[in-house]
């Protein structure tokens, strides 16, 4: 060990986001003891609690999830670390409900009839734009989900005739749901990847799962408590300013204000946008940082609307359209105090130029719009996220888990895989980096031996 370096575990995750956590519990689980790095005190990064100091002290996430019953990773993952997905989240058959509007409701049944019956038994759909529906979703499938060239979810739309209030009701909020991207900007493919999983995918892939409990009582409390248990250990506020290499083969130094540390495996979980500012010593490692700078942002606003109990929603998530915002939580039926509501608004837009108190009043006025009898509420809470997702745009190139350094991994939402920015991607891409890890440290010739993969 060089003088003044602080020995941790030889595995070090620096980041303890759904990535980082998940990366430190399987490598946990394979008796790889690990230290993990996290510049907050709360764990979870993009997906988190947030205690809210002018509301009586509740506590919130920093954004509504929703996670659907494709999560299959992440649902593991969760059991892996002694918790119970089936009390942790409310499971339910996927349903798209828009007040006086249409609602469509998907049962258990497998692909393609659940679509078909869904369709079949929808209110608010005319015969021509069931058909519609079901032949878009034919046609993928016959094609596998696969493009023949990547374009923008609308130009997709548009080649097969998708009328629009099946574009307005259906296929646009799923894509900005799931990519978190507006319909004319984002991944076609993508966007057909996440139809293939989720109505194309298994009797269940399609069910929509809502947290009962705060973002990180799902998973990253519980996996920092699985990761303790079996030797690693979690250094919460302690931000590594940037990482060196004192020769090659020679492991990693990081570098927080007040210490160093010296790990021989690293797994880098932070958000791209932090990334280049830790690896820029690192030699090899410049192409890297210019393909993470050509991602692009888009936010995620939620606000918090508390009216007075027993105020409450027809169900515990409604959609909405022609508004600002684009789905309704009720928060009481999931966990949280009665009457309190969570409002979400993906993707860049006409909010943006809101203040916090129009966008709430705004917000409050479209749910007066389907709600009889509501009350002005309580308080409100904005909480936007100006870099909540990369922007899933056509053809994006995305960095891989390995890197152009033998035992540096990168796990993150962001890593190259065909799903969008999402808690499963991010956990994926964790359990990834922490096989590579695992099967790096195990086996020397593999280090000798090591070719990163291409970008
Ligand atoms: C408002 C909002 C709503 C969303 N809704 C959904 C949804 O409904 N469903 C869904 O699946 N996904 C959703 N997402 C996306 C999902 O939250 C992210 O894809 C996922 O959380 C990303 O996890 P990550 O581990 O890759 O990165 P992050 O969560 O960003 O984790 C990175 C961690 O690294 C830490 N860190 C950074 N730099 C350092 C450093 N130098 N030293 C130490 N630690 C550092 C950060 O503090 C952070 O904890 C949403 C995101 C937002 C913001």
């Amino acid at each position: 060990m060089a003088q003044g370096l602080n020995p941790v575990n030889a595995v070090a995750v620096i980041g303890a986001g759904y990535a980082g956590m998940a990366a430190a519990a399987e490598l946990a689980e394979r008796g790889i003891p690990v230290t993990v790095f996290e510049a907050s005190g709360r764990l979870g990064g993009r997906a988190r609690a947030v205690r809210l100091g002018n509301a009586g002290g509740v506590t919130v996430d920093n954004g509504q999830h929703l996670l659907i019953g494709a999560y299959r990773e992440t649902l593991r993952l969760i059991r892996l670390v002694g918790a119970d997905p089936g009390r942790l989240l409310l499971r339910s058959p996927l349903a798209l409900v828009y007040p006086g509007e249409l609602s469509i409701r998907a049962p258990r049944l497998p692909a393609p009839l659940r679509l078909a019956a869904a369709l079949l038994c929808a209110r608010g759909l005319a015969p021509a734009e069931r058909l519609a529906a079901l032949s878009f979703m034919a046609r993928l499938k016959k094609r596998r989900f696969q493009l023949d060239q990547d374009c923008t979810v609308t130009a997709l739309l548009d080649f097969y005739e998708q009328p629009p209030r099946l574009r307005r009701f259906l296929w646009e909020p799923l894509s900005v749901a799931a990519m978190n991207t507006p319909a004319d900007a984002a991944s076609a493919q993508v966007f057909a990847n996440v139809l293939r999983d989720s109505l194309g995918g298994g009797t269940d892939a399609s069910d929509l799962l809502l947290p009962r409990v705060d973002l990180g009582a799902l998973f990253p409390d519980i996996a920092a408590r699985f990761v303790e248990q079996r030797g690693g250990c979690i250094l919460r506020g302690e931000t590594i300013r940037h990482i060196e290499q004192p020769a090659a083969g020679a492991g990693f130094v990081l570098h927080s204000a007040g210490a160093a540390y010296r790990c021989s495996q690293l797994v880098v979980a932070v958000a791209p946008y932090h990334l280049a500012a830790l690896i820029d010593r690192l030699p090899g490692l410049d192409e890297l940082c210019r393909q993470v700078a050509r991602l692009a942002w888009e936010p995620i606003v939620t606000c918090y609307l508390a009216y007075p109990p027993p105020m409450r929603l027809a169900g515990p998530m409604l959609g909405h359209a022609g508004g600002l915002m684009q789905w309704l939580f009720d928060r009481g039926q999931l966990g949280g105090p009665a009457g309190l509501f969570a409002a979400v608004i993906s993707a860049r837009g006409r909010h943006q130029a809101l203040s916090n108190e129009r966008l709430a009043a705004r917000i409050h006025d479209e749910i007066a719009g389907f709600t009889p009898g509501l009350t002005a509420p309580l308080w409100s809470q904005v909480i936007r996220e100006k870099r909540a997702t990369f922007a899933c745009v056509p053809g994006l190139s995305r960095p891989g888990t390995r890197t152009a350094l033998p035992g540096l991994f990168l796990a993150g939402d962001y890593v190259a895989s065909d799903h969008p920015a999402t808690l499963e991607s991010a956990v994926r891409s964790g359990v990834d980096a922490a096989r590579l890890c695992a099967s790096y440290a195990a086996d020397p010739a593999a280090r000798s031996t090591f070719q990163p993969a291409a970008g």
